[in-house]
């Protein structure tokens, strides 16, 4: 994520979540700077990241289903499978959610 102040583009990183720029002296908010870059990101690039991680989660399913097909004992295969694609689930859903929320937020 990229932090820079709005008003000179100083680079941010590593410096308190709010206070003054050091370079212009301008007050910043990361979190208003980070709600303000992620409101200009056009809508379907936002929906690229978690349809990106849902087909992810998508691939980790097949792959995994071709391979406890594949194999002798498929148990072991199939449980694993089933952890990442849950893992990686949880993950598409929380990020989904949380966009969902911010764009309510936003509104
Ligand atoms: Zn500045």
């Amino acid at each position: 994520m990229h932090e820079s102040c709005h008003h000179c583009d100083y680079d941010l990183v590593g410096l308190p979540s709010q206070g003054t720029c050091p370079e212009c002296g301008e007050a910043y908010d990361k979190h208003s700077l980070y709600r303000a870059a992620r409101a200009r990101e056009p809508a379907f690039i936002r929906n690229i990241k978690w349809i990106t991680l849902a087909s992810f989660t998508l691939m980790i399913l097949i792959c995994g289903g071709v391979l406890s097909i594949r194999a002798e004992k498929p148990w072991g295969a199939i449980i694993v499978t089933l952890i990442v694609a849950s893992v990686s689930g949880f993950g598409t859903f929380a990020y989904w959610w949380s966009e969902r929320q911010e764009r309510r937020a936003s509104d």
